[in-house]
């Protein structure tokens, strides 16, 4: 109920007490304020869901990621891949093996030693459980190393084949050592 008191609208608010009735303006002016609330509140609630959603895509993105990683280091593996820095050993290793053991050190003395010998190096990889060795050899060394061994070591100084074959064998392995026929750049 209305009531019209000194030049001023009053009412009673729901606790009974006595209020003056605000003026359209000031009711709209107040109406617009809670709408501009309301809707803040809104945008907030939506950036924070935008957010969220941004959250769980970028885990869903690093996951796939990260289980893509997982096949291509499988199937790295299954290659059998020299890593950068085995590659720059096994170049190391070439370079000085040219030099020390077939006096070679220019590209052009290589060549026409790759043309005598016949190819130059190979590679070997070999699975076991843990792991790839992977070993780079240099084939005419390994087969000079059995040449002399077999020169070396006389089949009739032996009793049993078995203990020739056993005296053959460690002098290749004490031969190829001595070549430097084979540089194992992985060992896992
Ligand atoms: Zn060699």
């Amino acid at each position: 109920m209305i009531s019209f008191q000194n030049g001023r609208y009053m009412t009673y608010t729901e606790d009974g007490k006595l209020m003056e009735v605000p003026s359209i303006d000031e009711i709209c002016d107040a109406i617009k304020i809670r709408v501009r609330q309301a809707e803040e509140r809104e945008e907030s609630a939506v950036k924070a869901m935008e957010e969220l959603r941004e959250e769980k895509w970028k885990d869903n993105q690093l996951q796939q990621m990260k289980n893509e990683l997982e096949m291509l280091r499988k199937d790295y593996y299954r290659g059998f891949p020299i890593s950068e820095q085995g590659q720059n050993n096994i170049n190391n290793w070439q370079d000085n093996h040219w030099i020390t053991q077939h006096n070679a050190p220019n590209l052009e003395t290589r060549l026409n030693l790759m043309g005598a010998i016949g190819g130059s190096f190979k590679y070997e990889f070999i699975p076991t459980s843990i792991g790839i060795i992977g070993r780079c050899i240099c084939s005419s060394c390994k087969n000079k190393a059995r040449k002399n061994a077999e020169e070396i070591v006389n089949k009739n100084d032996f009793s049993s084949t078995r203990d020739y074959e056993k005296a053959l064998k460690t002098k290749i392995q004490h031969l190829e050592k001595k070549y430097d026929a084979e540089y194992t750049f992985q060992d896992i």
